[in-house]
């Protein structure tokens, strides 16, 4: 296979993170992110896949309608953030059901993918995303020292490349991640690419594309909006200040850096309905 990218905007706002569950919602939006990420991408010319949350559709459905005209991979996110692990299986096949619909209404064209709040995701209820439909995922992530993420079993799929598995016409798209030092980066994260200098995640992701032909990005609007966080510093906690706004105002130039990058190692750019159907 050839040196292929997937970037991916997963669309939620920034009160939809897990670490801000507890804390009252206001009418704060970081939602502009979705503007310079469609202007960055639209500059280069590279097609890219949207995970939307379904409470979202609604107020984004001029965007999605766009989107959907401009040929983009739109896919599910789930409806609320909640996280499937959190809901029995009856309930997280309603949740994402509800979401299947109401964007095949928006966009009039059926609906392929899915992608897990926080990769919390198991085989159980790949199996039901599978049955209502579904033709690819991306939910895997190989991140075990994260408490909130699932770990996802692959029986009975092949691998036709590094972080790709199929069964029939069904693909996984694992989330790349790098061993380093005896963990797992997730190279393809918007956070690390954000929180980490630039020099640095280069190293990183160069050390990835020497072993692995396959790269994918996960990227969400609130690191790429431009305007301030939604709450005073002093009430939250640090490690929380650090998660969410270290690197703020840095990830559209990281981003275009990582495009001319992946340009010049030979990369094409393509989205998950694309990779999918080249695959099949
Ligand atoms: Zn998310």
């Amino acid at each position: 296979m050839r040196p292929t990218a997937v970037l991916s905007l997963d669309m939620e706002d920034w009160y939809h993170l897990d670490y801000f569950s507890g804390k009252e919602r206001s009418d704060y939006t970081m939602l502009d992110g979705i503007d310079v990420y469609r202007n960055l991408l639209d500059k280069f010319n590279i097609p890219s896949s949207y995970f939307v949350l379904g409470e979202l559709m609604e107020p984004l459905s001029a965007v999605l309608c766009e989107l959907s005209k401009e040929g983009a991979d739109i896919a599910v996110h789930g409806w609320n953030h909640a996280r499937p692990l959190t809901m029995n299986v009856e309930e997280f096949t309603e949740n994402i059901s509800a979401a299947k619909t109401k964007l095949e209404k928006i966009t009039g064209k059926p609906v392929l993918g899915y992608r897990a709040p926080c990769f919390s995701m198991d085989r159980k209820r790949l199996d039901a995303i599978m049955k209502l439909g579904f033709k690819y995922d991306s939910s895997r992530i190989d991140f075990s020292s994260h408490p909130l993420y699932g770990s996802l079993d692959m029986e009975g799929f092949e691998s036709p490349a590094s972080f790709i598995y199929k069964k029939d016409d069904f693909f996984e798209f694992e989330v790349g991640t790098l061993s380093f030092f005896s963990r797992q980066i997730p190279v393809s994260g918007g956070g690390y690419l954000r929180i980490f200098p630039w020099r640095l995640m280069r190293y990183l992701i160069k050390k990835y594309i020497s072993k692995f032909n396959v790269y994918t990005l996960y990227i969400h609007p609130f690191e790429l909006s431009r305007k301030p966080p939604p709450y005073p510093d002093s009430s939250i906690s640090a490690l929380t200040r650090f998660r969410f706004q270290h690197g703020l105002g840095t990830v559209e130039n990281k981003l275009k850096s990582l495009i001319d990058f992946l340009t010049g190692e030979g990369f094409s750019f393509t989205t998950f309905t694309s990779l999918r159907k080249d695959l099949l």
